[in-house]
């Protein structure tokens, strides 16, 4: 079984102006580095527009012919650094729950809200006890420090619950702020709640020697190894040594699949990054090696157990 445990669901009106801009000016700087024939303004008029989806329904499909059977989704609440978007993150959370009821099988909700906003853990107890979250995503790089208490006490309000949480870590995009993405800023939550188990996402890109010098060190801390797919695409034996490291560092049994689609599309499609990553048990170099069963876990057996599903 294949589970993705970062995925967004994704619209025009979830995000304020100032955001879409910004982004667009980070994605044109990349693009237009490859060559690639975009203006500022055609990134978000073109690539942008790929990603709008709040059905599911493009997730379903690039899933489908990756062979990934389930994907975990949630929302980016950007609004209280970057100004509030049209809809609010509560209707946001509506629409994301809504799509998972039309796909129980395929869709795996988690809940997600700024915790520095009023209401937040209430808001977020709903949308367990009523509409059936599996999970929460935080999001510091919306400018808050998960160290502080309005973080501390939601994850305390959720801690019986025994659902693992998902954080951001490591620099994030324009125009959003990487001041409290350093994994470190994990460490009082991952002590204060020993029950509670914590993903930091993306391997935590630039700060991911700091993530596994720690990791053996945190049983409940997982990594999961999403946005990835630019190594696997560029150079595939550092690809399979970063992997590698993880999952030295943390045990098989920690390290878990992740997309970060629909922003990872542009890079490779689901059904390829799926492709490097089983091939890590033929094709990776000497000093990198992985067993079958190490892949199986990657791919979806942790993500399964941690879910209880
Ligand atoms: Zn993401």
């Amino acid at each position: 079984m294949i589970i993705d445990i970062h995925r967004h669901l994704v619209a025009k009106e979830w995000y304020s102006e100032k955001f879409w801009k910004g982004y667009a000016r980070m994605i044109y700087l990349i693009v237009s580095r490859r060559g690639l024939p975009f203006s500022v303004e055609s990134v978000q008029t073109k690539i942008f527009p790929k990603y709008f989806d709040t059905t599911g329904e493009n997730h379903l499909e690039q899933m489908e012919k990756a062979g990934i059977d389930k994907t975990v989704v949630f929302l980016f609440d950007t609004g209280l650094l970057i100004g509030e978007p049209e809809v609010l993150i509560e209707d946001q959370n509506k629409i994301l729950f809504n799509a998972s009821k039309k796909h129980p099988d395929k869709i795996i909700p988690f809940a997600h809200i700024d915790p520095r906003r009023p209401g937040a853990i209430a808001f977020v107890k709903k949308c367990v006890e009523e509409w059936g979250a599996k999970g929460l995503k935080l999001h510091p790089s919306a400018g808050f420090n998960p160290e502080e208490a309005e973080t501390l006490n939601l994850i305390e309000a959720i801690a019986d619950y025994r659902i693992p949480v998902i954080t951001h870590t490591g620099p994030s995009v324009v125009p959003t702020s990487s001041r409290y993405c350093d994994p470190i800023y994990l460490d009082k939550m991952l002590l204060r709640f020993p029950e509670v188990n914590i993903i930091a996402a993306h391997m935590a890109y630039g700060y991911r020697q700091q993530l596994c010098s720690f990791g053996w060190q945190r049983p409940n801390l997982y990594t999961e190894i999403s946005m990835s797919q630019d190594m696997a695409k560029r150079d595939y034996p550092q690809f399979a040594r970063i992997i590698r490291e993880a999952v030295d560092a943390f045990g098989p049994e920690r390290v878990l699949f992740g997309t970060d689609s629909p922003f990872s599309w542009g890079i490779i499609s689901e059904k390829n990054f799926v492709a490097a990553i089983k091939e890590l048990a033929t094709k990776a170099p000497d000093d990198a090696k992985f067993t079958e069963s190490e892949i199986e876990m990657l791919l979806g057996l942790n993500a399964k157990k941690l879910l209880n599903i």
